[in-house]
């Protein structure tokens, strides 16, 4: 086998992973889903807290926020939902 050539595809899949939901809105900055989930991670997000960003935003306190509503939930418990 030739790792010369699978190394360069397993860094693309790495990168794509990796895109946060700002640059993801930046890529389809029609999507109000995109920005609304770029807004919520610029907002709350702390890599070196506990948790996912969605489940950071999902634990948002901020209530009276006019976002609060439609802020992303974590896909484990949607799916369990
Ligand atoms: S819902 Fe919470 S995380 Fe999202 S923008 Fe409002 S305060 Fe920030």
């Amino acid at each position: 086998m030739n790792f010369g050539t699978v190394t360069p595809d397993l860094n693309e899949q790495i990168a794509v992973k990796t895109i946060t939901p700002i640059q993801k809105a930046k890529l389809n900055p029609k999507s109000l889903r995109l920005a609304i989930n770029a807004q919520c991670y610029d907002c709350i997000y702390d890599k070196s807290e506990q948790g996912t960003w969605r489940q950071q935003v999902e634990a948002c306190p901020s209530a009276n926020c006019p976002l609060y509503c439609h802020r992303p939930k974590s896909n484990s418990l949607s799916e369990a939902a």
